[in-house]
Parts: structure tokens; sequence; C-alpha cells
């Protein structure tokens, strides 16, 4: 059937509500600066924890010998071997292996979960056959944990809580290296856990080790988070000795920001009451690839209930939750066939929704740029935030500040990345983006474990 005006008024709403002008833009790297400010300050005196990693030296390069690392994130986990070869030579051998995580076990048991993660680093270990370039020595191994943990030291952490698809209740408070060294001894696998680290902390050391300019790391893929090189002496909460190096790596957990200036609608809304974690992740529900299908789907069937052009109410798929996934809408959003033939046959595999017109698609298409433009838009506001926290941007700044950035989200949705790009253009001005670049550092936070567990080996 043909747009009708019910369709179009829900479309314009959405399109007034999802507006972020520069000058709102500007308000949320504002606050996010200030929220940063804050969490260093004290625990607990703002929404985003800012927590302190323990890693206040990045990978320079010199790092040598084999290492393992384990990167666990949203929906898939891998393992990871790299051989590092030193200065010049590098990174000189990078295997790794993807497993996706049985869906059953993001609500189990910790035991079953970290049995699970355990045993495929098990199967990987032992494929390898020969181990002679270990000289008898206790293998290493990094572990990227891309949940909100409390370190208590480089190599160790409780979890604070779950986040994106996960709700393992009995390993919230636990410490996550003592629940997976126990998985492995169970395994037989012999390895120690040098490293505990967030994603955003792996991207950030893996992508300064290529590129010394790189300050700043960014996850945009199943969630969303960053982190950034600070000061030691701009962490108030930070206690003990000063790091001789005088820095600090901070994961922000930015994830959890929230604020007035975010532009919020009833989808979002609704999808948040309806997701595992109620008012928990706002920022990271209104940018990240696990809900912006979901954000497309509810504006679809507010429009299935206002006009007949999807079809009838009745049994409409389009009530199913995250039927219709990000990479679903990537690939509407991208479709370059004149009749949208792309869009035409994902609204009929998806969604059973059949017989649309071209007029329909190409709103469909529409309804993608709005929310996925609304996404890239406050993604560039975040990292905006972080820059001006850390002194940099300004016109006159000369330095290179190079923000890394993983995740299937900005690796593949190619105009979620421009958009990303044109706005940190627009919003620092062209003469200070002159100097900054974002780089995508592919598998960065795998790497970037084994990195730092290098860097903290025990044999140096
Ligand atoms: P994780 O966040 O679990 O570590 P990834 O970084 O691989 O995993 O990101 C996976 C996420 O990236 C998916 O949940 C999905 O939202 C998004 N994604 C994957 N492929 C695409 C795609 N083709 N287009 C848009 N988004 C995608
Ligand atoms: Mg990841």
């Amino acid at each position: 059937a043909a747009v009708d005006e019910a369709a179009e008024k829900v479309v314009a709403q959405l399109r007034e509500e999802c507006a972020t002008p520069a000058t709102r833009l500007d308000g949320v790297a504002t606050a996010m600066e200030e929220e940063m400010r804050a969490g260093l300050h004290e625990e607990g005196s703002s929404k985003i924890k800012m927590i302190i990693s323990y890693v206040d030296n990045l990978p320079n390069g010199s790092e040598e010998g084999l290492f393992y690392a384990l990167d666990l994130g949203g929906t898939n986990f891998r393992v990871l071997r790299v051989q590092l070869a030193g200065k010049d030579k590098r990174v000189v051998k990078h295997e790794s292996r993807e497993v996706s995580i049985p869906p059953h076990l993001m609500s189990g048991s910790a035991a079953e979960l970290f049995g699970f993660i355990a045993s495929a680093l098990a199967k990987f270990v032992a494929d390898e056959g020969h181990n002679k370039v270990l000289d008898g020595k206790q293998r290493e191994l990094g572990f990227t944990f891309s949940f909100p943990v409390r370190q208590s030291s480089i190599a160790s952490g409780t979890l604070i809580k779950w986040t994106k698809a996960f709700a393992v209740d009995d390993a919230v408070g636990e410490d996550v290296v003592a629940e997976l060294q126990t998985a492995m001894e169970k395994q037989g696998v012999d390895m120690r856990v040098s490293a505990l680290i967030n994603d955003t902390v792996g991207t950030l050391a893996a992508g300064s080790y290529n590129d010394e300019d790189v300050v700043i790391g960014v996850i945009l893929g199943t969630g969303s988070n960053a982190a950034y090189v600070e000061k030691a002496n701009a962490i108030p909460k930070l206690e003990g000795e000063l790091p001789k190096s005088g820095n600090m790596v901070i994961n922000t957990e930015w994830g959890n920001f929230s604020s007035s200036c975010l532009p919020i609608t009833e989808y979002d809304q609704a999808l948040d009451k309806e997701s595992l974690n109620p008012r928990e992740q706002i920022f990271e529900k209104l940018i990240s690839g696990m809900y912006l299908g979901d954000i497309v789907r509810r504006v679809l069937l507010k429009i299935a209930s206002q006009s007949s052009i999807f079809g009838p109410i009745k049994h409409t798929r389009l009530k199913t939750r995250l039927i219709l996934r990000t990479p679903d809408i990537s690939a509407m959003h991208h479709d370059e066939t004149p009749d949208l033939r792309i869009v035409a046959e994902t609204l009929a595999e998806t969604l059973k929704i059949k017989d649309t017109s071209l007029e329909t698609r190409k709103m469909v298409v529409e309804i993608c740029d709005i929310v996925t433009s609304r996404s890239a838009r406050l993604a560039a506001a975040g990292i905006v935030g972080i820059i001006r926290k850390i002194g940099r941007g300004t016109p006159g700044d000369k330095r290179k500040t190079v923000i890394a950035i993983d995740g299937g989200l900005f690796e593949h949705y190619a105009k979620f990345r421009q958009c990303l790009e044109s706005t940190l253009v627009e919003l620092l001005g062209e003469e200070a983006s002159e100097f900054v670049a974002v780089k995508l550092t592919k598998d960065g936070s795998g790497l970037g474990a084994a990195l730092i567990a290098a860097a903290h080996s025990q044999y140096l």
C-alpha cells in the first residue's frame, strides 16, 4: 500500500524528536565532560564510573614472546594467540578463533559460562599440537572482559553489573579472573591470567602500539564504551603513589551516561523499559548495535498500528523484540538498487511484510537514516567530550589526536562511520579537526589484551 498521512506523521515526529543540531551535541559533549570529571573525583559520584584500569603504561613495541588472549564481548568471543617479536618485527603471528556464545549461557550460571569459555580455550591450545616456543614457561593470557568491572589490580576485578544481553546473576560481585582461573584448571589448561582489561582499554593499547598518537579507544559494537589516557594527577580518587609514567588509562563506561540533553523518544523509553537493565546504559541504548535495529522496529510497529501500509497488525512480526537486527537496517540503509530491492527483501524475509510500495521502502530507509544518524552523531559528541577533557582539539593545538575504534557497528555500517566522522569535523571545526583522526582498529580489543599481558608478564 502507499504511504498514508498517518505514517508520514509518525516519521515527521521521529525526525523532529531525534534531531541533533550542533548546539544540542555541544551540550552533550559538555555534559559528558562534566560527568567524567565527577567520576574521577570520587567513587559513586557520577553516572559514568571512570574506572581505574591499572594500565599506567601502554605497550611500546618492545614486547616479546607468545601470548594468548580471550575476548568476551557481547555476541561472540574470540581466542587469540600472538607472537610478538619486539620493536622492529612487532606481531609476527596472529591467530584467532571466534566462537559464538550459546544464548542460554548468557543468563545461566557463572560456572557454566566460564566453563564454556575455558573449554574453547582448551581446544584452541590442544589444536596447536606443538609448544616448543614456550621453553617450559607457563602460558600467559590477557583477558578482555567487556562489562563494568571494579579493578583491584591489573589482573583482578569484581563484576559490577552485566550489560547488553548478559544476566549471569551469580557472577555479579565476583572476581572474574578467579572464576576464569578456576574454570581453566578444571579444563586442565595451565595458563596464568596476567591482565584483565576492558575492550576499550585493549583497543586503545592496540591502537597506540601501531600509532603513538592514539590516546582514546572507543567500542561501537554490540555495546558502546570508551577509554582514554588521563593524567594521574587529574584523578583525585586515585589512591597511593602516583604511577611513574604520570598517566593512567581510564575506562569511562560511558554507556551509562544519561543527560537531559539526550534526544529520547517514546521508542527509546519502551525499549529501555523492556530491556534486561531498565534505566541503565541509556547512552549505550541510543547508540550501539544491539539496539538500533530494535528502535527501527518499534517505529515500524507504531506505523503499523496507525496505518495499513505494513498489512494487518494482528499477527505482525513487528511485535517480536530484536527481530530486526542492526545488520538488517544497515543492509536496507545502503540499498543502492533503483527499486530498493534489498529493502523489499529484508522486510519480506525478516518481518514477512510483502508487496511494499517503493514509497514505503523509501520511508523505511529514512527511518533507518534518522535512527542511525542520531546514534553516530551522539557517539561523535561523546568523543568530543573526551577530547575536551584531555585539553585537545582546540584550534592551534598541533598535536595529533587519534581515536582507535573497534566494533562491528563502526566496522560494517559505512553510513554510520561516515556520519560519525563528518560530525566530528562539524563539532571541532575545520581547523582543529585537521589534527584529529579516527582509525578502525580491528580486533584491537583482543590484540590489546595480549599486548598488556606481555607488558605484565611474570618473566620480565
Ligand atoms: P562485540 O560487541 O560482541 O564484541 P562486535 O564488535 O563484533 O562484537 O560487534 C557486533 C555487533 O556489531 C553486532 O551486535 C551488530 O550490532 C553490529 N554489526 C555487525 N555486523 C554489522 C553490519 N553489517 N552492519 C551494522 N552493524 C553490524
Ligand atoms: Mg568486542
